[in-house]
């Protein structure tokens, strides 16, 4: 796998909180990697480690194969595009002014550029108004285009959705999805609301009081969230032979007493009958389908913060 991202227990203490504590990430390039976490959970103080904003107290990191001092020193952090926390604008100027200032810091002159940018993050029409008139996701997408100032590779969203409206929400998704398939951006977004990230990610990490407790693909997390029957049994082996023997093919050995069966869950009482009249005795059965928000909750803790 191609990382284009990796960290190697990270830990990051502050006085009295271990804001982070042994994280070891793994980001593969060209992935929208949602980084999940409560609040307070360590999200943002990560990703400033990443960006060269904080240095980490123990553990290292690397981007694009570098370690935190060779990318200070080869100046790769400006390779890093980063919105964390709040955009910082102008409200005064208008969205087009905004960018052209950071394109200024940046030594670009280029007023197509500018005029890309805008449209790149669906704010074409709306360039020259002062941003002070704009929606709180109007604004979010004129930070995601001046933190895209100076073509980055890799791009960190800190919270991104926090406080948006449903509409909002959707145009910040659409639009990360068009940065990462029309530019090839590797994309980095934290929120504490795993449902909506599970619409765009590819790769997730979960992160729970500074420790990193679960890294997982899309195809894995809509696994562990798809409905099954569990089965709790006393001869998993002889179930399992049965299970096949009935052409059902979709099931999984979770532990020595507990089958899980992932498909024909309408034929609960059917297939529980066949098992038991094959004399392979069987505890317990039911059917269980666990929501994306609701693994996250058991992750970490069963505490609702949403
Ligand atoms: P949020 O979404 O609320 O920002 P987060 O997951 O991004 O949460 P962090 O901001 O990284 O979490 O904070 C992790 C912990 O570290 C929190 O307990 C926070 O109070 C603490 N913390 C963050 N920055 C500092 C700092 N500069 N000094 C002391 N403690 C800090």
């Amino acid at each position: 796998m191609d990382y284009i991202l990796t960290s190697d227990n990270i830990s990051k203490q502050y006085k009295h909180v271990k804001a982070v504590d042994s994280v070891s990430l793994h980001v593969p390039k060209g992935a929208i990697y949602g980084f999940i976490g409560r609040n307070g959970a360590g999200k943002t103080t990560t990703l400033k480690i990443f960006s060269g904003l904080a240095s980490p107290t123990s553990g290292s990191f690397t981007v694009f194969g570098c370690n935190g001092d060779e990318l200070r020193r080869k100046n790769m952090f400006s390779r890093i595009g980063i919105l964390i926390e709040n955009p910082g604008l102008y409200l005064d100027m208008s969205a087009y002014d905004n960018l052209r200032m950071k394109c200024l810091y940046a030594g670009i002159k280029d007023k197509n550029y500018i005029n890309e940018l805008l449209s790149l993050v669906g704010l074409d029409g709306a360039g020259r108004r002062p941003t002070r008139n704009f929606s709180l996701g109007m604004k979010q997408r004129l930070g995601i285009a001046i933190a895209l100032v100076g073509n980055p590779e890799i791009l960190f969203l800190d919270e991104p959705i926090n406080g948006l409206d449903p509409q909002g929400i959707a145009e910040i998704r659409e639009t990360i999805v068009r940065l990462n398939k029309e530019k090839g951006l590797t994309i980095i977004i934290s929120s504490h609301i795993l449902e909506e990230l599970s619409k765009v990610a590819t790769n997730y990490g979960i992160i729970n009081n500074g420790k990193l407790i679960a890294e997982l693909t899309a195809e894995e997390l809509s696994s562990r969230c798809e409905s099954r029957i569990v089965f709790k049994l006393f001869d998993v082996q002889s179930a399992c032979n049965m299970l096949n023997s009935m052409g059902i093919t979709r099931f999984k050995v979770v532990d020595p007493g507990t089958v899980h069966v992932f498909e024909r869950l309408d034929q609960i009482a059917q297939i529980g009958m066949a098992l038991a009249k094959a004399d392979i005795l069987i505890s317990g059965m039911w059917i269980e389908s666990a929501g994306i928000e609701e693994f996250f909750f058991n992750m970490t803790g069963g505490v609702h913060n949403a």
